[in-house]
C-alpha cells in the first residue's frame, strides 16, 4: 500500500469545491489549482460549513489510524516511545558536551583541580505513581586539589504514607535504614527549606543575579530520583525548575580523568570503565562516612552521606595521582585511611628514581588537618607557595613534611615522623594488588616500575 497522506478537512473540501465548479463548467488541471481556487472560499467558510468537511476528515482519520498507529505492549504509541528516545538522546548530547567543554577549557591551565562538582544522593521508600517518596537527601562539592569542601545533608519527612504503599514504604524503610514516615525520630526538614538550602549550595560563588546553577553529579541509575526530587521541591515551593540539571558521575569521571591525564596508559580507555570503578565502591566499609542516625542503627553504607563521600573518593583516588595532588585524609580519602603506606612508598620513589608520574606539581597541599573540612578556603593559591615543588626529572629529593596522616582523633603532632627506610619487599602485596582503592592508585602511580 502507498504511504497515506493525511486527509484533512480542506482536502474533502476541495472535493466538494471541484465538483461544484465542474456542475458550472469549470475544470481545474491538478489539485494544487483546486487549492488555490477553493483557498478563500475555505477561509471564509461558515463554521457550519467547516464543520462538515471536519468530521469526515475526522472519520477518515479513526478509519484509517487506528489500525496505523502501533502501540507497545503497556498501550503507549510507538511514536511517543521514540519521541521520548530522541528528546533523551538529545538532552544526553547536550549533558556530554557540557562536560567535555568545561573540563577541555579548565584542563588547558590546569583549572580543572579546582572546579567544584555538585553530587547528589537521595535515599527513597519507594516510587509513588511518576514520584520518588524520598527520605533522605546529600548534596556535596569537592574539587581534586582540595578534595571535599563540605556537605549538606538532611533526613526529609515525605508526609503522609500513599493508600496503598504501606508494604512498599516498609521495605524501603528496612533496606534503608529510615523511619517509617508516621513514626519518625530523628530530625527533618521541610521540603521548602532543603530547596532553599541547596539552591543557596549550588549557587555559592556564583553572581546572586545568575540564573543558571552548576550541574549536579550523582550514578546514572539516580539521575530520574533525585532529579524528581528536584521536580517535587520546585514544584511544592513555586521555584524554578529549569535552572538545575541533574548529570552522570560516571561520564563526570571519565571525561575529568581523561582530560587531566598526562600518558597513553592513563585514564580510561572506554566509559564503562569508569562506570565500573564507581560500582566497584572500593569504600564502601570505611567506618564513620555516614551521617549520625545511620552510624546509630549501623548502616551506614546506605547512608546518602556515606556515598556521595564514596563517590568523590573514588573519582579522587584516580584523578589525583594523575595531576600530583597529595591526598589527604577526610578530604581526597576517608579520615581514617592508612596513608602511611602510600607516604612511606612516596618518599622511596622520591629517594630511588623521582617521582616517575612526569607532571608539572599542580600545587602542594597545605598542612591543613582532616578535621578543618568546614574550614578550607576557596583561596587555594595561598597554599600553593607553601611546600617544595618537586621537578619531575630530580633524582635527588630532600624529604618535606608529610601532612597529618592519623585518625582525626589523633593528635598528629605526636605522629609524624619521618618515613622509615623501606624496599619494595616490604609490600609485596601492593604492586600485585589490582583495582582497590589505594592499591589501584599506587599501580597508577607506577610505583616500584622503573622510570621512564
Ligand atoms: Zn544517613
Amino acid at each position: 500500500m502507498p504511504k497515506r497522506q493525511v486527509r484533512n478537512a480542506f482536502y474533502f473540501y476541495m472535493i466538494d469545491f471541484r465538483e461544484q465548479q465542474k456542475k458550472i463548467g469549470i475544470q481545474y488541471g491538478n489539485i494544487r489549482e483546486v487549492s488555490e481556487a477553493a483557498g478563500p472560499s475555505w477561509r471564509e467558510a461558515p463554521p457550519n460549513v467547516r464543520a462538515k468537511f471536519e468530521e469526515m476528515a475526522r472519520q477518515e482519520k479513526l478509519k484509517r489510524n487506528v489500525p496505523d498507529q502501533k502501540f507497545t505492549s503497556t498501550g503507549i504509541p510507538f511514536s511517543e516511545i521514540e519521541r521520548q528516545e530522541r528528546e533523551l538522546r538529545e538532552a544526553e548530547e547536550a549533558e556530554r558536551e557540557y562536560i567535555n567543554n568545561i573540563v577541555k577549557l579548565k584542563s588547558f591551565n590546569s583549572e580543572i583541580i579546582h572546579e567544584y562538582f555538585y553530587v547528589m544522593d537521595v535515599n527513597y521508600y519507594c516510587k509513588f505513581n511518576s514520584d520518588y517518596l524520598i527520605g533522605e537527601c546529600t548534596a556535596l562539592r569537592f574539587n581534586v586539589k582540595n578534595g571535599i569542601k563540605d556537605q549538606f545533608h538532611t533526613m526529609i519527612n515525605p508526609g503522609p504514607i500513599p493508600v496503598g504503599y504501606a508494604y512498599d514504604v516498609k521495605l524501603g524503610a528496612q533496606e534503608l535504614g529510615l523511619d517509617m514516615p508516621d513514626a519518625i525520630t530523628y530530625k527533618t526538614l521541610p521540603y521548602i527549606d532543603t530547596l532553599a538550602i541547596i539552591v543557596d549550595y549550588l549557587k555559592h560563588g556564583l553572581p546572586t543575579s545568575s540564573k543558571t546553577v552548576p550541574p549536579i553529579y550523582t550514578m546514572p541509575e539516580r539521575v530520574q530520583p533525585v532529579l524528581n526530587f528536584i521536580l517535587q521541591m520546585c514544584a511544592k515551593t513555586g521555584e524554578d525548575d529549569g535552572m538545575f540539571r541533574v548529570y552522570k558521575l560516571d561520564t563526570l569521571f571519565y571525561t575529568l580523568l581523561n582530560g587531566v591525564k598526562n600518558r597513553g596508559d592513563e585514564g580510561f580507555p572506554r566509559e564503562s570503565l569508569a562506570l565500573a570503578q564507581l560500582k566497584k565502591d572500593p569504600f564502601r566499609y570505611t567506618p564513620g562516612l555516614g551521617c549520625r542516625h545511620h552510624e546509630d542503627i549501623d548502616k551506614a553504607a546506605e547512608c546518602t552521606t556515606s556515598r556521595v563521600k564514596r563517590w568523590a573518593y573514588t573519582i579522587m583516588d584516580s584523578c589525583c595521582p594523575v595531576v600530583g595532588v597529595d591526598m589527604l585524609p577526610s578530604k581526597h580519602v576517608p579520615g581514617d585511611f592508612d596513608l602511611d603506606t602510600i607516604i612511606n612508598f612516596r618518599e622511596q620513589k622520591k629517594e630511588r628514581a623521582g617521582p616517575s608520574v612526569a607532571v608539572p606539581r599542580w600545587g602542594e597541599p597545605s598542612n591543613a588537618s582532616a578535621s578543618d573540612i568546614n574550614q578550607s578556603s576557596f583561596n587555594e593559591s595561598a597554599n600553593t607557595s607553601a611546600s617544595t615543588s618537586a621537578p619531575s626529572t630530580s633524582s635527588k629529593k630532600e624529604k618535606k613534611a608529610q601532612p597529618p596522616l592519623r585518625m582525626p582523633k589523633t593528635d598528629y603532632s605526636q605522629t609524624l615522623r619521618p618515613a622509615p627506610e623501606l624496599t619494595e619487599a616490604n609490600f609485596p602485596s601492593f604492586s600485585a594488588g589490582r583495582g582497590r582503592g589505594l592499591a589501584s592508585s599506587l599501580n597508577k602511580m607506577h610505583i616500584g616500575k622503573p622510570k621512564k
